[in-house]
């Protein structure tokens, strides 16, 4: 099973992918986390990266297009993956489509994630993760047992960079331009649902095994 999930920043792809892993196995590839780890490796491509990321503007597309295809040609994208984060520009979701015919395979299922911007800036302004396995919080929504603490693995908790209300704002236009069209790219394929993310967490998960278990 090979998923996409789309929506704006803060609309619970990276919860709901990690979800899936947990239960189904499928690696879930964030071009977000990939990038934030090259950043804190001072490698070429973070440093490329990084005033991209800091003014909420995408990474230019050929960046992340390269970080897909090393990323898909790993063995364990075999028995299926998910995409969090990835296609942002009718480019790469171009790019993804050439990529995933030369490797005999397509996205089975595309699932939208539709949440109001007040509703996301309270998301985003609130979130922590974790520094050690990537789990996310929320400092209300879903706060850890111990404040500060992963409650899985003990790790430290920080908040984004980019996760401050000005940044916030101006990723949210970034999505508008160039991201949200996404939506109508692919709803013209049939792979495509649109979903309310503003329920519970647990719920919006129900509503994803409904989709994927039909497909
Ligand atoms: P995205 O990957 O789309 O940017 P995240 O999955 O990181 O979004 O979620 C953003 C924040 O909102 C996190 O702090 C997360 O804990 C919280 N969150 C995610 N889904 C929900 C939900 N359904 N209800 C309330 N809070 C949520
Ligand atoms: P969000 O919580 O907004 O969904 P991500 O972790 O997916 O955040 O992305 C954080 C930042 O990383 C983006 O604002 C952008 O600068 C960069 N980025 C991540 N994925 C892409 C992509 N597919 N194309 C371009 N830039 C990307
Ligand atoms: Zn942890």
């Amino acid at each position: 099973m090979n998923l996409i999930f789309l929506g704006p920043p803060g609309a619970g792809k990276g919860t709901q992918a990690k979800k899936i892993t947990e239960k189904y196995g499928y690696p879930q590839i964030s071009t977000g986390d990939i990038l934030r780890q090259a950043v804190k490796d001072k490698t070429e491509m973070g440093l490329k990266a990084k005033s991209f990321m800091d003014q909420g503007k995408l990474v230019p597309d050929e960046v992340v297009i390269g970080i897909i295809n090393d990323r898909l040609h790993d063995a364990d994208c075999k028995k299926g993956f998910i995409l969090d984060g990835f296609p942002r520009t009718v480019a790469q979701a171009e790019a993804l489509g050439i990529l995933l015919d030369k490797l005999g395979t397509k996205i089975h299922t595309v699932l939208d994630l539709a949440v109001e911007e007040d509703e996301l800036v309270k998301r985003l302004t609130g979130r922590r993760t974790c520094k050690k396995c990537g789990m996310g919080y929320h400092i209300l929504f879903t706060p850890p047992a111990k404040e500060g603490v992963c409650g899985k693995c003990g790790g430290e908790l920080y908040q984004r960079d980019d996760d401050n209300e000005g940044t916030v704002k101006k990723r949210f236009q970034v999505y508008r331009e160039q991201s949200e069209q996404l939506g109508g790219y692919y709803s013209k394929t049939g792979r495509y649902k649109k979903l309310d993310g503003t329920a519970g967490i647990d719920e919006v998960f129900g509503k994803i095994e409904e989709i994927i278990g039909a497909a």
